[in-house]
C-alpha cells in the first residue's frame, strides 16, 4: 500500500530524482497527504460503500481508493475517515444531514461559511429549487459553524453599511461573513449572519424571531396528516398554503403555532411548495416558500369491483360528495379534541379491519381513479358507535351512497364521518364527549353488508383514520 501511494506521489512530480523516491519509501505516507494538502475527510457511515461515496462525490472509485491507499475496497470499515480528493477550498469533517424546511443554498452557505457554489458543487444541485425540505445534504461538521452567529434581516431602506452601524458589526467582517462581493449584494429583506450575536440554530432564510419551524413527517406521504409547526413571538399573523388548500394556524401555547393539513390520498407524487406568510409583531413581513416532496402511499389495488351501475352514476353520487365535502370544508377555531381518537367501534384495532383507508379500486370496469377513502370496521347491525373524541355535531341524515351518516366537527379543520349506520342517536348541534353513544352500526347506503365506515378529513381532505387511532394531533 504505502509503495502504491509513493509512486503516485512521485508521478506527480516527474522532476524528482530517483534518490528522492528512495526517501520517499522509508516514510510514512501522512507525509505524502501533507504534500499535496488534506482534502475533506468523510467518516464512512454504515451501509456505505466506495462505490456509493464516490458516486456521491462524484470522484471515480479508482481515484477515491488510490487517493486513500485502499487496495481492497471490499474491506471498507465503518467509521473509517476518508479524504475525499478534488474539493478545493473545503477541510475538515463532512457530515450527512436532513436540510429542515426553512434553509435556503444561501443560508446554509452563510451558516456554514461556505461558499453556495462550493456547497452545489458538493451535493451536485444545479439549481436552488432542489433544496427541497428533508433532501440530505454533505454539509461540513456543525461544530465548525462558527458560534454566536445571529439572524438578522436587512431592514427596507437599509444599505448594508447602516445595517452594520445598527449592530455594531464591522462592515466588512459582516460581507465576510456572508460570502458578499460587496456592500450592494445584500438587498432589502435578506437574512444576514452578524459575527458576535446569540448562538442561533433557527431556520437560516427567515426572521430571527422565529426560533423554529418544523414540516412533517417527512417524507410527507399520500394520505396522511402533515403539522406544520411554528416558533414565534405571540401574537404573529400566520398564513400559508400547500397542494392548493390554505394553511390555518393556531396558537398551541404562547408562541407555539400549528397547522394541519391532509394530503390527498391521490396526489400525484412530486415536488409540491409549502409556503408561509407572517406579520411580526414588529411590523417585519416574511414570504416563504420551499418544496416538499410528497411520495406514493404504497397503497394496495383492490380487485375490480362489479356494482350496481346506478349506486356510482355521477349524478348520484357527485352531489352528494359535494354536500359533504362542504360539510367539513369550514375551520372551526376551537379545538374540542385532545389526546388520541377513541376507536368508534368496540370492535375495535384488535380485530383488524375488513378494508383499510387509501386502497385503490375501480368499478365496473372502469380505471382506478378512486380511492378508499375510510376506514372500515367490523360491527353488525346495532352494534354501539361511539364519539372517537369531543365535538360538535354538524350532520345526520340519510344519503343515498353513505346511508344513515354521522359527521362531527372536532375543531381546528378536523372532522369525522361514521357510516352506513342503522340509527342515529344525536342530532346536530350537539355538544360529544369521547367515548359517547352516537348511533348504532348497519348495512344502509352502498354496503355489501353491516360495518362502520370512519372517515377523518383534516383541512378539507380524507385522511387515514388509523393515524388518529395510533398517535396523538397535534
Ligand atoms: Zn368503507
Amino acid at each position: 500500500m504505502t509503495f502504491k501511494l509513493v509512486i503516485r506521489c512521485v508521478l506527480k512530480k516527474p522532476g524528482w530524482i530517483s534518490l528522492l523516491f528512495i526517501w520517499l519509501l522509508l516514510i510514512p505516507t501522512g507525509i505524502c497527504w501533507a504534500q499535496e494538502g488534506r482534502g475533506p475527510v468523510y467518516v464512512v457511515q454504515p451501509g456505505d460503500t466506495l462505490w456509493t461515496i464516490a458516486q456521491r462525490f462524484g470522484v471515480s472509485v479508482d481515484v477515491l481508493a488510490s487517493y486513500n491507499g485502499i487496495n481492497d475496497p471490499g474491506q471498507l470499515s465503518a467509521d473509517a475517515e476518508l479524504i475525499i480528493p478534488g474539493l478545493t477550498g473545503l477541510s475538515g469533517i463532512l457530515t450527512t444531514q436532513n436540510v429542515g424546511y426553512g434553509e435556503t443554498l444561501r443560508s446554509l452557505s452563510r451558516r456554514y461559511q461556505t461558499s453556495e457554489k462550493l456547497l452545489a458543487r458538493l451535493n451536485h444541485i444545479v439549481s436552488p429549487n432542489e433544496l427541497y425540505a428533508g433532501i440530505e445534504l454533505i454539509l461540513p461538521q456543525s461544530s465548525q459553524v462558527q458560534a454566536g452567529k445571529e439572524r438578522v434581516a436587512v431592514g427596507a431602506g437599509n444599505s448594508l453599511l447602516e445595517m452594520a452601524v445598527l449592530e455594531r458589526a464591522n462592515p466588512w467582517a459582516l460581507l465576510k461573513a456572508n460570502s458578499l462581493r460587496g456592500i450592494w449584494a445584500a438587498i432589502p429583506g435578506d437574512i444576514l449572519r452578524v459575527p458576535g450575536g446569540a448562538d442561533d440554530e433557527g431556520p437560516g432564510a427567515l426572521p430571527q424571531t422565529i426560533t423554529g419551524i418544523q414540516v412533517g413527517p417527512l417524507p410527507i406521504t399520500q394520505g396522511k396528516t402533515v403539522i406544520f409547526r411554528v416558533e414565534a413571538p405571540a401574537n404573529l399573523s400566520l398564513s400559508g398554503s400547500f397542494t392548493g388548500h390554505e394553511l390555518h394556524f393556531f396558537e398551541l401555547g404562547a408562541g407555539h403555532y400549528v397547522a394541519l393539513q391532509g394530503v390527498h390520498a391521490l396526489t400525484e407524487p412530486g415536488f409540491y411548495s409549502v409556503t408561509l406568510q407572517g406579520l411580526l409583531p414588529d411590523g417585519t413581513k416574511f414570504d416563504f416558500s420551499q418544496l416538499v416532496y410528497v411520495r406514493d402511499g404504497g397503497y394496495p389495488y383492490d380487485p375490480p369491483l362489479v356494482v350496481d351501475p346506478a349506486t356510482i352514476d355521477p349524478a348520484v353520487t357527485k352531489p352528494e360528495d359535494e354536500q359533504w365535502a362542504a360539510l367539513v370544508t369550514p375551520v372551526t377555531a376551537q379545538r374540542y379534541w385532545n389526546g388520541k381518537f377513541q376507536t368508534p367501534s368496540p370492535l375495535g384495532l384488535e380485530y383488524g379491519f375488513p378494508s383499510l383507508f387509501g386502497n385503490r379500486r375501480a368499478y365496473n370496469g372502469g380505471t382506478y381513479d378512486r380511492f378508499h377513502g375510510g376506514l372500515d370496521m367490523y360491527g353488525d347491525t346495532g352494534t354501539e358507535i361511539l364519539a372517537p373524541a369531543a365535538g360538535q355535531v354538524v350532520f345526520t341524515g340519510l344519503l343515498t351512497v353513505r346511508g344513515n351518516a354521522i359527521s362531527i366537527d372536532h375543531g381546528w379543520g378536523v372532522y369525522t364521518g361514521f357510516m352506513h349506520l342503522s340509527e342515529i342517536k344525536v342530532a346536530v348541534g350537539d355538544k360529544v364527549e369521547p367515548g359517547q353513544l352516537i348511533g348504532l352500526a348497519g348495512g344502509t347506503g352502498r354496503v355489501s353488508g353491516p360495518h362502520l365506515h370512519f372517515e377523518v378529513w383534516v383541512g378539507g381532505v380524507q385522511v387515514d383514520p388509523l393515524d388518529w387511532l395510533m398517535q396523538e394531533y397535534p
